[in-house]
């Protein structure tokens, strides 16, 4: 991995520190309102008098191909030599994902199949606002086909951000559902990054950590208590460690869809799924003493189930206008995902269904 972190209440104020010698033109890759409420605004505006700064703010939540082009544009109209993400996933993927169409130009669809591109993205430097997607330390960008209807996502090496500061104070103005959305988000990525049949020892040990870390403090953090939320900061990073050297597995490709044709936010729809998700794991998962593990953490908060109950999510798509007619959709556009092969199980397209089946009510 990459990336230089730089991890600390306060590190934001260090950014200009880490901008390459040579540079002068940035662009900064974000979306109004966590640019603005974070601080981060503040902050970059003060440090960087010195530079040609241009902001494109119009990322919008599971970003779009065209937004990318928008930003594209610009970096590409304004010579744009480094591009500075901020805010949560969406932002910084955003971020990513205009930094390789700036030199490369075509259309990220085809880079997404392709899994590959000619030139070197320009470099990246990210500031999280959220503690969720980890994708401050991740080679992975996730964007949206508006036209196919759905979730795409760049996986390549020359994506790392060049450096990341995770200052957990920028953090503080998330309200209380986004904390929670979030910190579900970090919480499946470590547990799936360790069920991975990807997954070694270093990152169990990583994810781990991370899981005892979200069960431990996101309450409190939703709460607003600076302390917790300082430790989500940690813990999402960590979680987002573990899913750039592993991937995730079934239970993301299956959240997708509650996102993409329900606009159920991200970090939700993989908890809204993950009791499911975890009993389909303990019928069939290969990797049992991991998961006996697992399960061990969450049976100190009563369960996977109570847990995300007691953090206000409903887990049952009912709740949420899905009916059991979309899930024959949604399993074939899961099953086509390659994460289904480092899934620890043999899943076929009807034990996808019967699993939703199972969240339905
Ligand atoms: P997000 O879509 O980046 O942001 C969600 C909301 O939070 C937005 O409304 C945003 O406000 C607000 N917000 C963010 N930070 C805030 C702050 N400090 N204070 C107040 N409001 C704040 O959410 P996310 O869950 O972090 O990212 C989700 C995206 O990341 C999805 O597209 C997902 O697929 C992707 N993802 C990527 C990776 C990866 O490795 N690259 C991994 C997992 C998920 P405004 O938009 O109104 O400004
Ligand atoms: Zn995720």
């Amino acid at each position: 991995m990459p990336t230089k972190i730089i991890f600390g209440c306060g590190k934001a104020k260090t950014l200009k520190a880490h901008i390459p010698h040579g540079i002068s033109n940035i662009l900064v890759v974000t979306d109004p309102t966590s640019f603005q409420e974070s601080g981060a605004r503040q902050l970059i505006l003060e440090q960087l008098v010195d530079y040609t700064l241009r902001v494109f703010d119009e990322v919008e939540e599971n970003p779009s191909f065209e937004s990318l082009e928008k930003g594209a544009a610009l970096a590409r109209e304004t010579q744009t030599q480094l591009i500075i993400g901020v805010g949560g996933g969406s932002p910084m993927d955003a971020a990513k994902g205009i930094a390789t169409l700036a030199v490369n130009g075509g259309s990220m669809k085809e880079y997404i199949e392709e899994a590959d591109f000619e030139s070197e993205p320009l470099p990246v430097i990210c500031l999280s606002t959220t503690s969720g997607t980890g994708s401050e330390v991740t080679p992975y960008a996730v964007f949206t086909d508006l036209e196919q209807g759905k979730k795409m996502c760049l996986a390549h090496p020359k994506i790392y951000p060049q450096c990341s500061i995770v200052d957990p104070e920028l953090t503080y103005s998330m309200p209380e559902s986004i904390c929670v959305n979030t910190g579900l988000d970090a919480l499946s990525h470590a547990m799936e990054a360790c069920l991975s049949t990807i997954s070694h020892p270093m990152i169990d040990a990583l994810a781990f950590q991370s899981m005892q870390m979200v069960l431990d403090n996101l309450e409190d953090a939703a709460n607003n208590q600076k302390g917790a939320r300082n430790i989500m900061a940690y813990a999402s990073m960590l979680a987002g460690i573990c899913i750039s050297q592993t991937s995730t597995i079934l239970l993301h490709i299956m959240a997708y869809p509650l996102t993409i044709y329900h606009g159920i936010p991200h970090g939700k729809a993989n908890a809204i799924l993950m009791p499911a998700f975890l009993r389909f794991m303990e019928q069939r998962s290969t990797s049992t003493e991991k998961l006996d593990r697992i399960l061990a953490i969450f049976a100190k908060r009563g369960g996977a189930a109570a847990f995300i109950s007691n953090m206000g999510i409903d887990c049952r798509l009912a709740s949420y206008g899905i009916t059991p007619n979309s899930f024959e959709k949604f399993a074939s556009d899961t099953i086509v995902k390659d994460d289904i092969h480092i899934t620890p199980a043999k899943v076929t397209k009807q034990d996808i269904i019967d699993l939703y089946n199972h969240a339905y009510t």
